[in-house]
């Protein structure tokens, strides 16, 4: 699959903790054009995983997304965005920019979520998490074009997500 992008996209990583939303945004994206809800947390509290810091990270999430499309950079927010409500908050910025939303829904099966969440050497989140966050993503398609987005990219194994190519058009 070619993920094609207009050059001035706001495009929403959907999906659970452990999915590779951070490991595809760092292979396709420019390190300035990624912004991510732990990189936030760890500006304000010097640890990617202090939930205590979420409402300021994504109040910084918020201001940095806004200032980029305002000068119409391409930006990825790299966050779970599994809830509507904070899709909602993005989608917001974007129409005041008058720039198009796209979503990449990592889409894995409940178990390779499960096994890479635990795997991990950064953080491993409790599995009810998990579950949560992919109930809600696996819930989440169908009502994308209508909350907003203009291209919806889902992404359903391991494979497509490391197959996945990425092109940019217009200017
Ligand atoms: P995020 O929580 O969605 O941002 O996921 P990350 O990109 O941080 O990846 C979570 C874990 O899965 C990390 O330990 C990665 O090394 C691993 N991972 C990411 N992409 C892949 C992949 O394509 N295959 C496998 N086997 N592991 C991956
Ligand atoms: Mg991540």
């Amino acid at each position: 699959m070619t993920i094609q992008l207009p050059a001035a996209a706001m495009v929403v990583l959907l999906g659970p903790s452990g999915t590779g939303k951070s490991t595809f945004a760092a292979r396709h994206f420019l390190p300035t054009e990624v912004l991510s809800s732990d990189a936030m947390r760890a500006m304000v509290a010097d640890d990617p995983n202090d939930q205590d810091a979420t409402d300021a990270a994504f109040e910084l999430l918020h201001t940095a997304l806004g200032f980029r499309l305002a000068r119409g950079r391409l930006t990825v927010v790299d966050a779970t965005n599994v809830e509507a409500w904070a899709r909602a908050g993005l989608l917001a910025i974007a129409r005041r920019h008058g720039v198009a939303a796209v979503a990449v829904v990592f889409d894995l099966p409940l178990d390779v979520c499960l096994e890479r969440n635990a795997a991990r050497s950064d953080r491993v989140l409790p599995s009810r998490a998990i579950r949560r966050q992919h109930a809600l993503m696996a819930t989440s398609p169908p009502a994308l074009g209508k909350e907003g987005f203009e291209s919806v990219w889902r992404l359903a194994d391991a494979g497509s997500v490391s197959a996945a190519a990425v092109e940019r058009f217009g200017r």
